[in-house]
């Protein structure tokens, strides 16, 4: 499916699309094996380059020629940008890090299961594959899982240039659909990811017309609690505008009045108020904002139910 990142792709630092066979216009593709290496080929080329991480999104942008890069800026002969670290009380992970490595992650299992949960969600397993955390929040899909699960959670994401490095909030990192804060001559290299608190429960719940699409309506829960009542309440929808959008007025529902029927049921119906879905082909706005409201509900009581303090 994806030529420019098939084979005869890994010897040279410098190739070309030029005479093959693929759809993607003439374009070169370097290949850099350090993040030093890959910044100083992204301030040579600025706006004409755009880097390559799993392809997942990219290939198919190009292939349709929507985006239309001189160069493609590999990072998948990088190394230092492919891990999970502990790190106290979070979890750093490297941008080229694949989707697949944090499903099967004991770390993410343990200490960041919303994640998890988002990750499975994700697509398929050959997709899962190739796909990476740093691409699909590069991406800022409205429909992808990644988004509201970082705005739930408020990751940091560290971002670098030749003139630096800058820790970029999560609130301000998403800024438009498939828009974000990065910079031209940027690149994502780290996200962190704080870690599930003692007495928390996590959900990620999605409606899609057929496993593996994108939501149609997605929203991600956790919520902490002490002496039964909540502590602390994040959650966040995909699917719900032109980018992901954290539920503050449901967030705010559940720490007044509790996790009763009568506050789910206003905290449910203040999120499907919340969004502006759009209308296209799959579903009309009107509809996803019906699911968002079911899906939120369907959250929250998962985040309750797996809330080891709650049993
Ligand atoms: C059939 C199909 C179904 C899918 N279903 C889903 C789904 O249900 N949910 C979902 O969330 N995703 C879905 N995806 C998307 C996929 O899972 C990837 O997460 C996503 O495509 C981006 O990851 P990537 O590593 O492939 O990035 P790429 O496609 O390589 O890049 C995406 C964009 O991010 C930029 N970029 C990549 N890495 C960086 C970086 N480190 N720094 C700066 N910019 C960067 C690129 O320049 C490009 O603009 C699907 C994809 C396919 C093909």
């Amino acid at each position: 499916m994806t030529p420019i990142i098939g084979s005869g792709f890994d010897k040279n630092l410098k190739q070309t699309t030029s005479g093959r066979n693929v759809k993607p216009p003439q374009l070169d593709i370097l290949t850099p094996s350090s993040i030093a290496e890959a910044l100083s080929l992204l301030a040579e080329y600025g706006a004409d380059a755009r880097p390559l991480a799993g392809g997942q999104s990219l290939v198919p942008l190009l292939n349709f020629r929507l985006s239309r890069p001189e160069v493609l800026i590999d990072l998948n002969q990088i190394p230092d940008l492919d891990y999970i670290r502990d790190a106290g009380d979070q979890i750093n992970i490297g941008a080229m890090t694949r989707e697949r490595s944090i499903e099967f992650s004991d770390l993410i299992h343990d200490e960041a299961p919303l994640l998890l949960e988002a990750t499975k969600n994700i697509a398929h397993l050959p997709i899962r594959s190739r796909g990476t955390i740093g691409g699909s929040l590069a991406n800022a899909d409205p429909a992808a899982e990644y988004p509201a699960v970082a705005l739930a959670l408020e990751f940091t994401f560290v971002a670098q240039s030749v003139r630096g490095e800058r820790r970029i909030a999560s609130h301000n990192f998403f800024q438009d659909i498939l828009t974000t804060a990065l910079e031209p001559d940027e690149i994502l290299t780290e996200i962190i990811v704080p870690k599930i608190p003692d007495n928390s429960g996590a959900a990620f719940v999605e409606i899609a017309r057929r496993h593996g699409d994108f939501a149609l309506s997605g929203v991600a829960a956790q919520i902490s609690f002490e002496d039964r009542m909540p502590t602390a309440a994040r959650l966040a929808a995909c699917g719900a505008g032109p980018i992901a959008m954290r539920l503050t007025a449901t967030e705010e529902i559940l720490m007044e009045e509790g996790i009763g029927e009568k506050a789910v049921k206003a905290a449910a119906a203040a999120a499907a108020a919340a969004v502006d879905p759009m209308s296209d082909h799959h579903a009309s706005a009107s509809y996803r904002r019906r699911l968002t409201g079911v899906v939120t509900t369907r959250a929250i009581k998962k985040a309750v139910d797996r809330a080891e303090v709650m049993a």
